[in-house]
């Protein structure tokens, strides 16, 4: 691969985005509609050839385009969008790319609500989609289909944290000519999927990008060519559809995301910290930095080492009754909060089998190997992380 490293942070960093008042922030661009001198320059912007000017806060808005920027530098991409959730970024995405009568090829374990629209939501378009364990690469090859459109997948699965072999899937897709689009929410920074080979990558950034669990925001990062296409007025999924980040979110998650390369670097100490005691007591979880974690090796192959191996570990309880005592007991002792989400700082934990994953069928959670008592734990970035362990060991002292 590329010899020199890959900073995302640095790159960010080198960005020079001034206020026209020279602002150290850019200045934000609350409207939604922009003015013309000319005649002529309006009907040019509409034609997509007049370069730097706005038209409409749904296709572009400067605030915006700020932030696409930045995110476009810490993925390597030409370019990016961003979108009002997570969900409008993998939606605007998989329904540009795919027409009626199409195939997607998907991990099995995926966010739910990813789960669902593939499921549920995708039939009605005549759109088919064949579920597959996708760190099984011969399973992957022999679902591929003539109509096959694309490979869906996660880098680290929700919520069984999973690692996806990017440049694996990335040379199946190329054999076949399909796109390879990832969701590379819990491992910002930690995972350059485009460098490693795939085409298309989305975020939820509701989580680790923006940090501060006061917004819900997605993005895309991919070409230039895909990013025009989408934001085509005449057929573009993202014009069309209209599910456009508003201008003064975005402004408020660039500040967030300046701060990103430090959050990610301590919520891995912790969660290596956390991982580490937990064996040390015999209990039963699963976390990417444990050596006996199956894809613990090809993670070291693809990762930036300098952000550690992520913030998510996954607790298995075995049953949802004591994923439930678990999750009551450490709420009370301010261990972190019994919430969904993640990549907040104060750490957050719940039972993905009866939330984010609930819109996934019992037998489905069964098959894809998920414990009816597994606790998805976002450690935080607690400073004292001792501290929490012997709070969630009070915790588990309790059974
Ligand atoms: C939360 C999440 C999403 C959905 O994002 P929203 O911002 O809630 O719409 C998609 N993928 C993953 C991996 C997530 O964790």
């Amino acid at each position: 691969m590329n010899t020199k490293k890959f900073d995302p942070a640095s790159n960010i960093q080198a960005l020079k985005q001034f206020g026209e008042f020279g602002g150290v922030n850019p200045s934000i661009t609350d409207s939604s509609t922009f003015t013309f001198m000319t005649a002529k320059a309006m009907l040019d912007t509409f034609h997509g050839e007049a370069e730097g000017c706005f038209l409409y806060s749904r296709h572009w808005n400067p605030s915006n385009k700020y932030l696409a920027e930045a995110l476009a530098a810490m993925e390597g991409t030409e370019n990016a969008w961003v979108t009002g959730s997570g969900m409008a970024a993998i939606t605007t995405v998989l329904l540009q790319l795919c027409n009626s009568g199409d195939h997607i090829l998907s991990s099995i374990t995926t966010y739910g609500g990813t789960y669902a629209f593939l499921k549920n939501y995708l039939p009605k378009f005549n759109i088919d989609v064949t579920f597959v364990d996708i760190t099984d690469l011969e399973a992957v090859k022999n679902a591929i289909r003539p109509n096959t459109k694309l490979i869906y997948t996660e880098t680290m699965t929700n919520p069984l944290l999973q690692i996806s072999d990017i440049p694996a899937l990335s040379k199946i897709s190329k054999k076949h000519g399909i796109q390879l689009v990832v969701d590379n929410t819990f491992t910002p920074m930690i995972f350059a999927p485009y460098l490693l080979g795939a085409d298309i990558v989305v975020y939820s950034m509701t989580k680790y990008i923006n940090g501060k669990n006061d917004t819900i925001a997605g993005a895309i990062c991919a070409s230039n060519q895909f990013i025009n296409d989408i934001s085509n007025v005449n057929d573009g999924t993202a014009m069309l559809l209209g599910p456009v980040l508003d201008p003064l979110r975005s402004s408020s998650i660039l500040k967030n995301l300046h701060t990103l390369h430090i959050r990610m670097k301590q919520h891995s100490k912790n969660a290596l910290y956390l991982a580490e005691r937990f064996k040390e007591i015999g209990l039963k979880f699963n976390y990417p930095g444990m050596t006996t974690h199956p894809q613990h090796a090809l993670m070291k192959s693809m990762m930036n080492e300098e952000f550690g191996f992520g913030g998510m570990i996954a607790i298995d309880m075995a049953t949802a009754e004591r994923a439930a005592t678990l999750m009551e007991s450490m709420q009370l002792k301010n261990v972190g909060y019994h919430a969904v989400s993640l990549g907040y700082f104060k750490t957050l934990f719940s039972n993905s089998g009866k939330s984010t994953s609930s819109e996934v069928p019992e037998n489905v959670q069964n098959e894809m190997g998920m414990s009816p008592g597994l606790v998805r734990f976002s450690v935080g970035l607690d400073n004292d992380i001792e501290a929490t362990f012997q709070l969630i060991k009070e915790s588990l002292d309790e059974f």
